[in-house]
């Protein structure tokens, strides 16, 4: 199955999909992390978008098809879950043309919640898990890996601002667009990690 998993920065999309890819074997693929590998290489790629990204705006739609048509091209052969992409209406047309959509969740939070969780996000570089200050108790290492947390350049609060201004203005129009396909379902991302997972699989389990 190829599921798309929508929602605002901070929405839980990350998280949720460290654990959808676990339990139905996918290939979780995140514009996001793709983009910061990109610019932590320093390639001509990550080096135009990372201007785009410390400013809170969405990367040109010309260089994510680009990126993601290849990354797709040396798709592993398993269902896809697509984490931050696709951001916009012409984004999905493109991935129309190439995949077939099982299913998109939305995960629906307030604004007040993605501040109060951007802001205290905290990453490991080394393998993407994210935590959250109020739970880390004082710690900057990651319980998996061992490495040394990190606050992404572009979880400040002013940031974090302008990601919602981009994601009303470009990225919610996708929640009429797929409902439109019959394709949309929500999940409230409210009510924590668990009963948020829950729910994703009373969804997921289905068409498995
Ligand atoms: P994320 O990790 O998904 O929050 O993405 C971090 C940043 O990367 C976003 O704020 C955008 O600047 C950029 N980005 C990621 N995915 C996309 C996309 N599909 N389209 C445009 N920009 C993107």
């Amino acid at each position: 199955m190829n599921v798309i998993i929508l929602g605002a920065p901070g929405a839980g999309k990350g998280t949720h999909c460290a654990l959808i890819r676990e339990k139905y074997n996918l290939e979780h693929v995140s514009t996001g992390d793709m983009l910061r590998a990109e610019v932590a290489e320093g390639s001509p790629l990550g080096m135009q978008a990372k201007g785009y990204m410390e400013a809170g705006k969405l990367v040109p739609d010309d260089l994510i098809i680009d990126m993601i048509m290849k990354k797709f091209s040396h798709s592993t052969g398993k269902g896809l879950l697509l984490d931050g992409f696709p951001r916009t209406v012409a984004q999905a047309k493109a991935l129309d043309e190439k995949v077939k959509v099982d299913i998109v969740i939305d995960l629906a939070v307030s604004d007040a919640t993605v501040i109060q969780r951007i802001t205290g996000r905290r990453m490991c570089p080394n393998c993407n898990a994210i935590y959250n200050t109020r739970y880390l108790n004082g710690s900057d290492t990651c319980s998996a890996c061992g490495g040394k947390l990190v606050q992404r350049a572009d979880d400040t609060e002013e940031t974090v601002k302008k990601r919602l201004e981009s994601y009303y203005a470009y990225t919610e129009p996708l929640i009429a667009y797929y409902k439109a396909q019959g394709l949309l379902h929500t999940v409230d991302s409210e009510t924590g990690v668990e009963q948020g997972f829950a729910d994703i699989q009373t969804l997921l389990e289905p068409i498995a």
